[in-house]
């Protein structure tokens, strides 16, 4: 294995240990995956962050026969959504799908997230969808989430967590952050009361901004 891959492959295990450890995400939930080429690096399915080493990441092709993969443990069950994930938008290169508690309860209430606060825009327009429902590690879940995604960078899932994208990895987790912290300020907006919207032209102002704001896009080189 090359030197870079392995420290893409440790990357991956290192956000996963830290997303646990801030408490972003709990247990053996949540998944994580890196695009490497013309494949896909993504955690194995139900192992524990703590005992993950490199060699345990699986790796699949972009193209080629869907769902194959190479390692010694199976991919996460959600492989689906990350491989057509990758496969429909070029300019990802990193995502990071957790049950973050916030994010979560909303899904749960199967709310979306309206323009409550100028972040909204950093997920690419003035929402954050909610995707419908369907059972963890299907196709269909993937084609929700896939219609979710459209034109933004993060949605949500209803009943289960949330998925958030970037060009790198560190992109995915910033945005993973975000998205977390205004599903919370919107929760507790939505106990006082309900929140004061922006308009269309005030986020679409802001997302401008954004081009030079924020963590930029990184794409790890194969
Ligand atoms: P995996 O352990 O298979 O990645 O599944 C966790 C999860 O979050 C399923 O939605
Ligand atoms: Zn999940």
């Amino acid at each position: 294995m090359k030197k870079s891959e392995r420290a893409l492959r440790q990357a991956i295990i290192d956000k996963c240990r830290w997303m646990n450890a801030g408490g972003l995400n709990q247990g053996t939930s949540g998944n994580i995956s890196a695009r490497w080429g013309g494949d896909m690096l993504i955690t194995p399915s139900a192992t524990p962050y703590d005992s993950m080493t490199p060699e345990m990441i699986a790796r699949m092709p972009l193209e080629g026969e869907y769902g194959s993969w190479e390692g010694p443990l199976k991919p996460s069950t959600e492989w689906r959504f990350h491989l057509d994930i990758m496969r429909a938008r070029p300019d990802v290169g990193g995502i990071v799908h957790t049950h973050s508690t916030f994010a979560t309860v909303l899904a749960i209430a199967g709310k979306g997230i309206p323009s409550c606060h100028y972040m909204i825009a950093a997920f690419g327009g003035n929402d954050v969808r909610c995707a419908a429902y369907a059972r963890y590690g299907t196709k269909e879940l993937s084609e929700h989430a896939l219609k979710a995604l459209e034109g933004r960078h993060a949605c949500l899932l209803a009943n289960h967590g949330m998925i958030a994208t970037g060009g790198s990895l560190d992109k995915a987790m910033w945005l993973a952050v975000e998205l977390e912290t205004i599903a919370r300020q919107y929760y507790h907006t939505l106990l006082i009361g309900g929140p004061v919207l922006l308009s269309d032209a005030a986020i679409e102002e802001t997302r401008k901004g954004f081009s030079t704001y924020g963590l930029q896009d990184r794409v790890e080189a194969a």
